[in-house]
């Protein structure tokens, strides 16, 4: 249920409220709207007669929030979360630009990759530790010592840090080197994982399942702000199709779509969306133009030679001339990079 209390309700009146409905058993989360306290009281709502509640002191409203994600709904928060994360504020009409390798493969590759995005003018830099492969065989990252290159490449260069956590156990180690805690899209519905990252005090990026529906994300969303943490940024990354001439289908449609449902910021992937380095401009052009918060894009100096991604990956050069079109394209939607 959503109580929305009158405007200039004080404050102790606003916390009787508050724990009226906890008395109830019900779990309150509290957002401030144009001078209006909103109050999501969840759990079990029979529990409370609301025609009463609607006369309790300073109580406007109370209505059923019609969607499953509740507190990721518009219902609840109608205004944009903004995430501010070292010099960039994602969900506002500045541009995030995430950049880097799929995977941190040492301390030159970092560096070099560093300099080319920060110069390109991404802000956040991304690069995998632990990495969740297909495959026993393949490269699984270099683990913790792979943070620490990625953590100083991204310093020396006036970046922040996004990089991907796979097990409940590393939560609270890798959020000592990252700014940003990726979950993957193997890992959308791990709940264990989505609780965890929802007690964490860093912003999560969280990328849409191979094969979920926008509702089966919003909900992932929803396990992350339940557990206490509302910085969340959603990310499409394309979803498994019948299509064979990409690695996914980038699902553009989503953003719009989660956009108009959700006040979370949303990015998009199109390396992961699309598998194929000369694809990636184009969708990401696209994403942009749809009105996507930001990019997260694969970037290699020798993408022959990396140990995961390289089909997919940009070279530093075309990653600059990408970067440059966006600034075009942001003008145009009265954004910028
Ligand atoms: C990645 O970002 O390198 C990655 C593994 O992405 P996804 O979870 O979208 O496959
Ligand atoms: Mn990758």
């Amino acid at each position: 249920m959503l109580i929305l209390l009158k405007k200039g309700t004080p404050e102790a009146s606003a916390g009787l409220v508050a724990s009226r409905l906890r008395m109830a058993g019900l779990a309150v989360h509290r957002t401030d709207h144009q001078g209006q306290v909103r109050l999501a009281a969840m759990g079990d709502t029979t529990a409370l007669d609301w025609d009463e509640v609607r006369n309790w002191p300073d109580v406007e409203a109370a209505q059923k929030i019609p969607v499953p994600f509740k507190l990721v709904s518009r219902t609840f928060h109608p205004q944009d979360t903004v995430i501010t994360v070292g010099r960039c504020a994602i969900g506002s009409d500045q541009l995030a630009l995430m950049a880097g390798p799929c995977s941190i493969e040492g301390e030159a590759q970092a560096f070099e990759i560093a300099e080319q995005v920060a110069k390109a003018g991404a802000t956040v830099m991304r690069g995998g530790a632990f990495k969740p492969r297909t495959s026993p065989y393949s490269f699984q990252g270099l683990g913790e010592e792979g943070l620490k290159i990625l953590r100083r490449a991204a310093d020396a260069f006036g970046l922040a840090v996004v990089s991907e956590v796979i097990d409940t156990q590393q939560v609270s180690m890798v959020a000592r080197y990252a700014d940003i805690l990726q979950l993957g899209a193997r890992n959308m519905q791990n709940y264990a994982l989505l609780h965890e990252v929802g007690h964490a005090e860093k912003p999560v990026l969280l990328k849409r399942g191979l094969a979920a529906t926008i509702e089966e994300w919003l909900m992932s969303a929803e396990h992350i702000l339940s557990s206490g943490n509302s910085q969340v940024i959603l990310c499409e990354r394309g979803i498994r199709t019948f299509e064979t001439y990409t690695r996914n289908t980038l699902d553009l449609n989503a953003i719009p779509v989660v956009r108009e449902l959700s006040h979370l910021p949303v990015i998009v992937d199109p390396s992961h969306g699309t598998g194929i380095r000369n694809k990636v401009a184009p969708m990401a052009r696209a994403a942009i133009a749809a009105g996507a918060d930001g990019l997260l894009i694969e970037v290699h100096h020798d993408p022959d030679h990396a140990l995961s991604d390289g089909a997919q990956s940009l070279y530093p050069a075309q990653y600059a001339d990408l970067v440059g079109q966006i600034r075009t394209i942001a003008t145009v939607l009265g954004r910028r990079v």
